[in-house]
């Protein structure tokens, strides 16, 4: 084991990392490719995503690019230029073109979470990475030889110099020299399917779209490409419902629910005439926390075991995937490991402190039983966001650029010429 003293280029850490997410699949990727040891565990006996789709932001992106994966996934995932969000009488209540950016040629891109996770997990394979699944991680504990992962069946890791925290927002991780992660699970969650689309079909390509009754109700689409060559392009549908409405959703007839999202918008009826089952619904919720200690002894949390939040903004994997850049830079640059970790949280701090406030203030704009809130969102801030300063500001937060993140990171924007022609190879 190396003890804390400076790492230089030539040495190489035994680097444990607990979850198979984007952010631990990214920190696997990049710390390897930094010539460490790096072992992945996961609980799953096939890691498998969860969930239907999201979105991949510039930055989120520029990572990718740094890994070489970058047009593997733009090839996957469908093009976004904007977001646009209408309220129930036709009234604009969000319009975030990514054209406000200043980023020639920028683009969104949604992509099933499958198609996200295989990429990444394929070149983690591909790259000889050791996967450890059917690994329950309860708690991780210092011995001596460095930090220990221990398992549900009682049995530990071999001690390793670094242990990287990726198991998501409920992290079973809340020792680790950091102090417990507290998480608050939002009142509003959503019920999400993946559902075939047609070439004849009548829903916007390249648009995220929502439709919303006040804050209480929202409805959306977004096109997430395709999850391999012969598979029927989708979209993820989604349909915000509180955590306290679910029972009440599952008692009741799914054709009353279908009326219901249809009065809302009865454009997307084709859609729900292709759910036929509950099963193909998820009910997802979100949580808004941010561990107190992002790291300690050996010891660093990454994603959204450091930091998670509503999927308002669509920022979360895009955040975890700057974490994972930021940890395997920081430990390049001949630090000792101590100084190396609280450098990458120094370094992401402001970041994600930004995120997570906008986050928690955006998100009762579209997701809470206010009337107030969601006045203010159709009667103030959409009519402002027509002026160029504040539009540029809003697509920038809706892209994740917003504080300069890149430039931090020192990455640059991704090539959005390539990705737009890998996305035309496939068309
Ligand atoms: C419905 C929904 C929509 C979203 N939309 C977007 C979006 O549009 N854009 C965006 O950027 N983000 C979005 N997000 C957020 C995004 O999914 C997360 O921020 C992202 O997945 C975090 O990645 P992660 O690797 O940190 O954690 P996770 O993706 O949660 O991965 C954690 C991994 O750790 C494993 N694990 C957990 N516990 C254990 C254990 N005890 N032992 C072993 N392994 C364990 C899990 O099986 C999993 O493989 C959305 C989230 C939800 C729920």
């Amino acid at each position: 084991m190396l003890e804390d003293f400076r790492i230089s280029p030539a040495d190489s850490l035994d680097i444990a990392i607990a979850g198979c997410g984007p952010a631990g699949l990214a920190a696997a990727l990049l710390l390897h490719r930094g010539g460490h040891r790096v072992t992945l565990f996961e609980r799953f006996d096939e890691p498998r995503p969860l969930g239907s789709g999201l979105m991949l932001q510039p930055t989120g992106m520029a990572v990718l690019a740094k890994l070489g994966l970058a047009e593997a996934v733009a090839m996957r995932g469908a093009r976004i230029d904007a977001l646009k969000g209408l309220e129930e009488h036709g009234r604009t209540a969000l319009d975030a073109p990514y054209s406000r950016l200043g980023l020639p040629g920028a683009f969104g891109i949604g992509i099933h979470r499958a198609s996200l996770f295989d990429v990444l997990y394929q070149a983690a394979l591909g790259a000889g990475i050791e996967i450890q699944t059917a690994h329950e991680i309860t708690g991780s504990a210092l011995a001596a030889g460095g930090r220990q992962l221990i398992f549900a069946d009682g049995a530990r890791s071999r001690p390793m110099d670094l242990l990287v925290d990726a198991t998501g927002w409920n992290t079973p991780l809340g020792d680790g020299g950091a102090d417990s992660a507290g998480a608050s699970v939002l009142p509003f969650g959503a019920l999400w399917a993946s559902l075939p689309v047609a070439p004849d079909d009548s829903h916007a390509r390249n648009l995220l779209e929502q439709r919303y009754r006040r804050a209480s109700q929202m409805v959306g689409v977004l096109p997430i490409g395709t999850r391999g060559p012969g598979q029927p392009q989708e979209v993820a549908f989604f349909w915000s419902l509180k955590g306290a409405d679910h029972a009440r959703w599952l008692a009741t007839p799914l054709d009353d629910w279908k009326a219901e999202v249809r009065a809302l918008w009865p454009q997307i009826a084709f859609l729900l005439d292709r759910i036929h089952t509950r099963d193909q619904l998820t009910f997802a919720r979100y949580a808004h926390r941010t561990a107190r200690r992002s790291h300690g002894d050996k010891f660093i949390r990454i994603g959204d075991a450091w930091h998670s939040a509503s999927p308002q903004l669509g920022q979360g994997a895009n955040m975890a995937l700057l974490d994972a850049w930021a940890l395997a830079q920081r430990l390049s640059e001949g630090r000792s490991v101590t100084e190396a970790l609280r450098y990458v949280c120094a370094t992401r701090r402001g970041h994600v402190a930004l995120y997570q406030a906008v986050t928690a203030a955006f998100t009762p704009l579209f997701q809470s039983d206010s009337t107030l809130l969601p006045a203010l969102r159709d009667r103030v801030l959409a009519p402002l966001s027509g002026f160029a300063p504040v539009a540029r500001i809003q697509a920038q937060l809706m892209s994740g650029l917003f504080g300069w993140p890149l430039a931090m990171l020192g990455l640059d924007a991704p090539d959005y010429a390539a990705l737009a022609a890998a996305q035309q190879e496939v068309t």
